[in-house]
């Protein structure tokens, strides 16, 4: 299994390496005789580096599981607001923060919004949750998978869509308290910061770097069979074994993810939605859902596969 894993990272960095050649070098040098100014190089890809990095941080020691309303998750959500602030996304009323209160519960919202050039009054909603189960009995549960996975790769779309600025306005939204019952996406749709009439689809990503056949879902298909063709699209471009499914309760109630994440606060709203998610691993929910296990290829795969997906998605006039 070390082997493995070790095997992993050196491919990583191989596979970096090489878009690092490919990619962030120069687009053109300009000649010396010109008085054009140079143009800075925009990377094609998302930044791998920073999505492993980001991932690192929200499952380690330091954010103590990110359970709502504990000091740990607190971190977390500094955290993902301050990357939000460096790369420019718009705040609403001065923030990227939604407070909200179940019980007797504090939970925290962090969304921010970027611009569309063509149709900046219709939305795509692209989320995760960052919050997790915490620390139970002196046991740390990290939640690596679920969901840092997602919410770091919100940040590293944040950044490439800052990068490659979309047609249509992009809401990037991490959920607080979804493993309390999808508290955090609840509130939010009844408190949208953009008009929910407007948003075009929430794709919602959790749980989405570990696999040991190479597959994930794109779930919802069978509530919008009209995004199938999207999904088809999306299939042939990605390394990635992507199935369709999860999502019929006529087939069997317990295989049916409809309500299993923050999409099934959209789905109620009848706002349409994809969700990308694997199946569960024997780390599932538990303290062993650790940043070593990420197979750092796979989650790089499928964020960039949810990145191709956004993108086909924003360059539609309209989902039918
Ligand atoms: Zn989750």
């Amino acid at each position: 299994m070390i082997s493995f894993r070790l095997s992993a990272t050196v491919r990583l960095i191989a596979v970096s390496s090489l878009f690092f050649y490919l990619f962030m070098t120069p687009v053109t040098t300009t000649a010396q005789h010109t008085r054009k100014p140079k143009r800075v190089a925009i990377p094609a890809k998302l930044d791998s580096a920073l999505l492993i990095h980001d991932l690192a941080f929200l499952a380690s020691d330091a954010t103590e599981g990110r359970a709502t309303g504990t000091p740990g998750n607190l971190l977390a959500q500094q955290y993902i607001a301050k990357r939000f602030d460096s790369l420019g996304l718009l705040k609403t009323e001065g923030t990227y923060l939604q407070s909200f209160t179940f019980g007797n519960t504090n939970g925290t919202n962090v969304v921010g919004i970027i611009k569309g050039t063509k149709y900046p009054d219709s939305y795509i909603v692209l989320s995760a949750h960052y919050d997790h189960l915490g620390n139970r009995n002196g046991k740390i549960y990290y939640g690596a998978d679920d969901d840092a996975s997602g919410t770091a790769c919100v940040m590293a779309l944040a950044k490439y869509f800052i990068q490659h600025p979309p047609l249509h306005s992009l809401v990037l939204a991490t959920f607080d308290a979804e493993e309390r019952g999808l508290q955090g996406s609840k509130y939010y749709v009844d408190h949208p910061f953009v008009p929910l009439d407007k948003v075009m689809i929430n794709v919602n990503i959790d749980i989405i770097s570990r696999n040991d056949s190479n597959q994930v879902y794109a779930s919802g298909l069978f509530h919008y069979p009209y995004l199938k063709k999207y999904v088809e699209e999306i299939k042939k471009a990605t390394p990635i074994n992507l199935l369709m499914g999860h999502d019929d309760s006529t087939k069997s109630r317990h295989d049916d993810w409809t309500n299993q994440s923050d999409h099934f606060s959209f789905h109620r709203k009848k706002i349409p939605f994809i969700y990308f998610g694997v199946e569960d691993h024997p780390d599932y929910h538990k303290p062993s859902d650790t940043f070593d296990k990420i197979n750092k290829q796979f989650y790089f795969q499928v964020c960039t596969m949810v990145k191709d997906m956004a993108l086909l998605l924003d360059r539609q006039t309209k989902l039918q």
